[in-house]
């Protein structure tokens, strides 16, 4: 699939690919405009992060969060939006250092872990790029990294979607011809698992094996079936 996905600027709707629509929200006067609706004096610092998936790029977040939310309020985002399946551990991996949910002090092999439970001001500054790990059985990677951070009034909101890509559309690898609307669990790990309505019916592995095809880098792993908070 192409790696130049494109996705839509969620103030002003315009169409960049990941890379441009990083310069644009830190441009886009309507994108600034929206973020700083309120009345409040308080101010606050919001870094911006854009979110990808390691092993296939076309999927990306960009996001902003203040910079007194938490790593767990990220996870529980990436959850929410991207993971979430049948909760699985997951954790960040950050200059040598483990965050986890529930942490052990030190892993087996004496790596330092600490909890998730830390404000991102305390362990992320602009310019860096750290990973993130969902499920340590059939792992879904995601690579965060810290492309921004601007000053503003302080919002409610622990974090905006600024952007993300557009869904993808998968051909079916069986007919080669229509467009897919299932994944096969089974079939996904040799790269044949997109269906088209047609192919599903005498489909080998039988439909119990079957996922909906959704807007994730997750999409056709464990029983993940797409987001109903953040749907598409
Ligand atoms: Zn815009
Ligand atoms: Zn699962
Ligand atoms: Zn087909
Ligand atoms: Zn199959």
């Amino acid at each position: 699939m192409g790696k130049q996905s494109k996705g839509k600027c969620r103030f002003c709707g315009k169409e960049y690919t990941k890379a441009s629509m990083m310069k644009h929200v830190s441009s886009c006067l309507e994108c600034i405009k929206e973020l700083e609706q309120n009345e409040n004096e308080k101010t606050c610092g919001y870094f911006g992060l854009v979110i990808t998936g390691k092993h296939d790029k076309s999927y990306w977040l960009i996001t902003e969060f203040r910079e007194d939310a938490t790593l767990k309020d990220v996870d529980q985002f990436l959850r929410d939006i991207w993971l979430e399946c049948c909760g699985h551990l997951s954790s960040f991996e950050i200059l040598g250092i483990t965050y986890d949910r529930d942490p052990d002090p030190f892993d087996d092999w004496g790596h330092p872990v600490k909890s998730m439970n830390c404000k991102l001001k305390s362990v992320i500054k602009k310019g860096m790029t750290f990973e993130y790990e969902y499920d340590f059985g059939s792992s879904t990677d995601l690579v965060i990294s810290v492309f921004g951070y601007r000053g503003g009034k302080w919002k409610k909101d622990r974090f905006t979607i600024l952007s993300r890509n557009n869904p993808i559309s998968y051909i079916c690898d069986e007919c080669g011809e229509k467009p897919a609307t299932a994944v096969c669990a089974q079939c996904i790990y040799e790269g044949m698992g997109m269906l088209c309505d047609d192919c599903q019916k005498d489909h080998e592995c039988g439909e119990e094996l079957l996922l909906p095809v959704c807007n994730s880098p997750r999409v056709g792993v464990c029983g993940y079936e797409g987001s109903l908070k953040y749907p598409d």
